[in-house]
């Protein structure tokens, strides 16, 4: 059982204090993800290890950040709020988004650097299906052990 800031050592599975480290940052295909706080795992054996969290934080960043939608044999995407074909160039943009509800994490806010279209009719901001993979990738990669540091 783990409390408040308490996460399980990558390496040995012992409970250990979540603590600040260094900026990471992961580049998967069309997305950077940025991690200004790199929570690290203090672990009693003396790991210091990420948490084993990013499918976590890549469920709650899918959640929060609005991604166009797909039907089957359609060849426009769609708005994820309205339904409108999305016909609006895609341009790059920078999106943080606040991450507050994974246990033992502190809350943390990735920054994500990715393609983004506007919906005509409501005016949503949002991924184009092409890239929803990659944001996911990226959000991952950001709490692997071997993440590059800022
Ligand atoms: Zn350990
Ligand atoms: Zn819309």
């Amino acid at each position: 059982m783990t409390g408040d800031r308490e996460r399980p050592c990558a390496v040995c599975g012992a409970t250990g204090l979540v603590v600040q480290g260094a900026g990471r940052e992961a580049t998967v295909g069309t997305v950077a993800a940025l991690l200004e706080a790199g929570w690290l795992v203090a672990c009693p054996a003396g790991h210091r290890t990420p948490p084993d969290a990013g499918s976590e934080v890549a469920d709650e960043v899918a959640a929060r950040l609005p991604q166009a939608r797909r039907r089957p044999m359609a060849r426009a995407d769609r708005c994820t709020s309205c339904d409108a074909a999305l016909t609006m160039p895609v341009r790059r943009t920078e999106r943080p988004v606040s991450v507050t509800e994974v246990p033992g994490l502190p809350v943390t806010t990735v920054v994500l650097d990715v393609p983004s279209t506007r919906c005509g009719t409501c005016s949503t901001d949002q991924v184009p299906t092409r890239s929803v993979d990659d944001v996911r990738a990226a959000v991952v990669a950001l709490f692997a052990a071997d993440a590059g540091g800022v």
